[in-house]
């Protein structure tokens, strides 16, 4: 350490984040950081030393502004959910959670899940917002040639955007209170790194932020990566046993990827020091297990983040039903109390009894379960004696079982096909913006890359199970699905 401590352990977690030779960018000035005011850190250099692969991404932010600087007349109102839904599926977590948070604004009364809402509000850029920043592109450190990491696609700074869709004329900014007690307002959609005068000058031509004030600017930070194809499903790296990387160093972006990293790393580690079997979520468990089989199989050449759209069982994989997934696997390695098990193990039992009285009663002469799976039809519309049998969020999760029961067992055999499809030659010069569906991205690494085959487009990093859906149906909608070598009963 700094200090000249050593400090020894069986397994180590690293999960320092942007901070690996952090470089901010604001305008023509850089300086090393991990965060705005947060130093960086050297442990990549000696991690490169000793024999790791480093990479090289870059992100950003956009600035703070002051609340009482903000025009909301000229703002569209946008309201959270209601009633607002909950993270918690144990009521009484949300009970215990919120007593000794002075901050929280949630709490469980009566029955009922209560938050204290603050609306967001909406608001758009101009033409003039967007001469400024073509007018300035030679000042921001992507266009001027400073930044050389690659950034994420799907959050584009408001210079990209600008550039990229030079045809827009607006682009949607939504204001974003920071919380209830401060008064700084996140600029959702202007992620940007141009000099400070110039952020204030482009936000002064949008409506509502005329006379706005700057609390904190936006920045672009630059941070070294190693590639996860380093990595054991265990998080543990290949090169030393018991070192494991989490979280943002693994070339992921976002808070819920970088949690699921951390919960599986650390698990991991834990066990291995316990001596104990590894803890691996498959892809059709979790989203947890999609993203680190896809990172440790495929590597990623831009800040990876989660999409619906990468799990091959996306229908299954849903947040209602997560605890129902889980819960048993975390309990066998520890991670949940006997408590949360047995109260989940109840809610199973409740559900199998409820799915059993919607395939046994009728209502009008029909089967609840067929009738639920009518679109217009909901557990509110059944009469009171049957749905008082249960909490109405028991007899909606049976409903979402049998409305999508059909979809997933569609899903699941179209997997079962591509799987068996995996062989099938796609041909070679395929025009790819000839296929309608496919995102941009994907049109782009196939056209760059072009695979022989479904499998090995399959096996691209970026590209999603539901892309290969969508290519392999085109192939047979044009009489191309023959071009086998051959096919696998
Ligand atoms: C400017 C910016 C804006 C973002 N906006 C969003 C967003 O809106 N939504 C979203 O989902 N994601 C966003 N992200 C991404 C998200 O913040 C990260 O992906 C996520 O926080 C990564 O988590 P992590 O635990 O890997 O690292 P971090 O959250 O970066 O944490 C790393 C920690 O390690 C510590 N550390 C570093 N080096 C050392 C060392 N040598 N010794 C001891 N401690 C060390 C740091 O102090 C820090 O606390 C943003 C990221 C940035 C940089």
């Amino acid at each position: 350490s700094d200090f000249g401590l050593t400090v020894s352990a069986r397994t180590v977690v690293v999960t320092s984040g942007t901070f690996l030779r952090g470089l901010l960018h604001i305008g023509e000035n850089s300086k090393p950081g991990g965060r705005m005011a947060d130093a960086s850190s050297s442990l990549s250099a000696s991690l490169l030393r000793l024999g790791f692969e480093v990479g090289r991404f870059k992100t950003g932010t956009p600035c703070r502004l002051n609340a009482r600087s903000i025009d909301f007349s000229r703002c569209e109102i946008q309201l959270g959910d209601e009633p607002p839904p909950t993270f918690a599926f144990l009521h009484c977590e949300s009970e215990t959670l919120g007593k000794n948070e002075i901050f929280t604004l949630n709490l469980f009364r009566d029955g009922k899940f209560h938050v204290e809402q603050l609306p967001c509000w909406i608001t758009h850029t101009t033409g003039k917002t967007h001469e400024i920043i073509r007018a300035n592109l030679h000042r921001s450190p992507l266009y001027a040639g400073l930044i050389k990491g690659t950034g994420p696609r799907y959050c584009p700074s408001i210079e990209d955007k600008v550039v990229k869709f030079s045809d827009k004329t607006s682009h949607q900014l939504f204001l974003e209170p920071e919380g209830r007690h401060t008064s700084e307002y996140y600029v959702n959609g202007v992620s940007t790194s141009l000099p400070y005068e110039v952020q204030l000058e482009f936000l002064h031509s949008i409506p509502a932020l005329e006379r706005a004030e700057i609390m904190r600017p936006g920045y672009a930070v630059e941070y070294d990566y190693f590639p996860p194809t380093q990595l054991l499903p265990t998080l543990e790296t290949r090169l030393i046993g018991g070192l494991y990387f989490a979280g943002q160093v693994n070339g992921t972006s976002g808070y819920e990827e970088a949690a699921a990293q951390g919960l599986v790393a650390g698990a991991n580690a834990a066990l291995k020091v316990q001596g104990r079997s590894p803890f691996i979520l498959e892809r059709k468990e979790a989203y947890i297990g999609v993203l680190i089989d896809d990172l440790v199989t495929k590597g990623t050449e831009e800040p990876y983040r989660m999409f619906t759209s990468r799990a091959e069982d996306r229908l299954f994989l849903r947040h209602d039903n997560a605890d129902q997934r889980l819960t048993n696997r975390a309990f066998g390695v520890g991670l949940v109390s006997q408590a949360r098990w047995t109260s989940v193990q109840e809610k199973m039992e409740l559900l199998n009894q409820i799915r059993l009285t919607a395939v046994e009663t009728k209502v009008r002469g029909i089967p609840i379960a067929q009738l639920l799976k009518r679109p217009d039809f909901s557990v509110m519309d059944l009469p009171h004696e049957i749905l008082s049998s249960a909490s109405p969020s028991v007899w909606e999760l049976v409903e979402t079982d049998f409305k999508y029961e059909g979809y997933a067992a569609r899903q699941s055999e179209q997997n079962r096909q591509l799987e068996r499809r995996g062989q099938q030659i796609i041909p070679d010069g395929l025009d790819y913006n000839k296929i309608a569906g496919l995102r941009s991205e994907t049109r782009q690494k196939l056209s760059a890359l072009r695979p022989t085959s479904l499998g090995q487009a399959a096996r691209i990093s970026g590209i999603t199970p539901a892309d290969i859906a969508i290519i392999s149906i085109w192939l047979m909608k044009n009489n191309l699905h023959n071009l086998l070598p051959y096919l696998k009963s």
